[in-house]
């Protein structure tokens, strides 16, 4: 239940114009946000909350204000994925091997973010090392679905990674939180919790104190509830970064720009193999939805074909355990994070990562260090680059004849929270719609555009070409005004 009069439930625009006016200040707007999360404990979204630095961020944003030196984000409260390294505040990347880790550095999107006059209200709740769809791999306990089947009133898991952020804006805790996308870890939750997600294009944001999972895939993005806001937390969050070497070195667009422009004459794709079989009428029905929504609006729909996409999910499955496998060797209980002593320094070893990741982490070390093995290294981690290549290839001339692609953001509505948990395979499946993008590093963006039959959200996605995110919003906006998505979720506290 919301509370009266909070100005908890404010999107980042209804923040910025109400600041600008002085309507209320930065400290009533942290407070209120504050008792938001408190009656919200229930959702678990939180692995560490900040009201304390908060407060203090928030009392500085407010002298800001009073010498009229506004950020794009002033005073806008932000949960970060407890993945970015945060200075002097504890990030765990939900992993008992880092519950004692306090970094000393600051990651650079936030650093961009406080930049930009945002205040951290929290780290936020998601699977270990962001390997997971359902938040269950947490080692703090999963954070909840605020939203319910009408049914029963059974938890349901907020999606994952980034579960805990999409479950906190979707209650109204926050207005945004900041997640990281491998394979499909903000548009997942993003869809699951009824909450915009976007993904951008990989090198846009950089990675500089973002703990790895599997490096040439992960990606920071914005969790928010509309598209406006997403354009511009995103413009906020990107830019080059010499010490990323992966981050590109491109002018940031003002996305806001584009949510206006319109998408008449322009053309949208619709990939013939997402479309199957197994496919719940109700999302291929949705699909056909946001398809006819883009029609009214001018644009065109176009049959394409994505021919590798049935190679895209196998394939991630070798790259992204191949690349964790590598970047989870540092923990070792040796520089810092959690030691298990023992006499033997290969014991210790052994020990402190036996009781330190939990199984899923532990099935991915062992899939990596498979497919990196001399004997295995040409049959599956070539192989899989290569795949790779094709799938990039096959979106590259897609564009050629297409300005964006419209396809359901996850094959199914959420779940309950222990329900894939002995099926791996059937978590896996989970990502087949956002995992080729992640494969050929292209920007997607989530947009919340229905419910189920069981009352709850579903998503469509949107893929653009490499640094077209531009086009995201564009079109982003027409779905979100034509959906007219505005349904809360049962456990609202905004
Ligand atoms: N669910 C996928 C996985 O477990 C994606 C995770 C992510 O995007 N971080 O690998």
């Amino acid at each position: 239940m919301g509370a009266k009069n909070s100005l908890a439930g404010l999107t980042v625009v209804e923040i910025r114009d109400g600041l600008r006016n002085g309507d209320f200040t930065v400290g009533e707007l942290v407070d209120d946000h504050i008792h938001a999360a408190e009656r919200a404990k229930n959702l678990n979204g939180y692995i560490t909350e900040t009201p304390d630095l908060a407060k203090d961020m928030a009392s500085k944003s407010d002298d800001k204000i009073s010498r009229q030196e506004l950020g794009s984000l002033e005073g806008v409260p932000v949960a970060v994925k407890d993945l970015f390294c945060t200075k002097g505040i504890r990030t765990t990347a939900a992993s008992k091997i880092l519950d004692n880790f306090v970094p000393t550095y600051e990651s650079r999107v936030t650093e961009n973010l406080w930049g930009a006059g945002a205040v951290l209200m929290g780290k936020a709740n998601m699977d270990e090392f962001a390997m997971g769809s359902s938040n269950i791999t947490s080692a703090y306990g999963p954070a909840i679905n605020p939203w319910k089947r009408e049914s029963d009133g059974d938890d349901l898991a907020p999606g994952g990674s980034s579960g805990g952020s999409a479950a906190l804006v979707s209650a109204g805790v926050v207005p945004v939180a900041i997640g990281t996308d491998t394979g499909g870890s903000i548009r997942q939750p993003a869809a699951f919790c009824g909450v915009v997600g976007v993904k951008p294009t990989y090198g846009r944001c950089s990675r500089w104190g973002t703990i790895a999972f599997a490096s040439s895939l992960d990606q920071a993005g914005p969790i928010t509830r509309s598209v406006h806001d997403a354009a511009i937390v995103l413009e906020a969050m990107s830019g080059h970064d010499r010490r990323d070497t992966t981050s590109v070195d491109r002018p940031v667009p003002q996305f806001e720009k584009f949510l206006s422009q319109s998408i008449k004459g322009l053309k949208v794709g619709i990939p013939k193999e997402y479309l199957s079989d197994s496919l719940p009428t109700e999302i291929n029905k949705l699909w056909g939805d946001g398809g006819q929504w883009f029609k009214e609006s001018g644009a065109e729909l176009v049959d394409i074909s994505l021919p590798h996409t049935k190679y895209a999910l196998p394939s991630y499955y070798i790259v992204a355990p191949a690349e964790a496998s590598s970047n989870l060797a540092r923990y070792d209980g040796v520089k810092y994070g959690m030691r298990v002593s023992d006499k033997s320094l290969e014991q210790q070893y052994s020990k402190t990562r036996g009781s330190g990741f939990g199984p899923e982490v532990k099935r991915r070390i062992m899939i990596g260090t498979y497919v990196l093995s001399a004997g295995y290294y040409d049959a599956y981690y070539i192989h899989a680059q290569k795949v790779r290549r094709l799938i990039l290839e096959d979106f590259n001339s897609a564009f050629k004849k297409v300005d964006i692609i419209l396809t359901p953001t996850t094959p199914n509505e959420s779940f309950g929270l222990r329900d894939k948990l002995d099926d791996p395979v059937a978590m896996y499946l989970n990502d087949i719609f956002t995992v080729p993008a992640s494969m050929a590093g292209l920007p997607a963006i989530s947009v919340p555009c229905g419910l189920s039959g069981t009352g709850l959200p579903l998503g469509l996605q949107l893929i653009g070409p490499a640094f077209e995110e531009s086009r995201l919003f564009q079109f982003g906006e027409k779905l979100e005004r034509a959906a007219e998505f505005s349904k809360q979720p049962s456990s609202y506290v905004g």
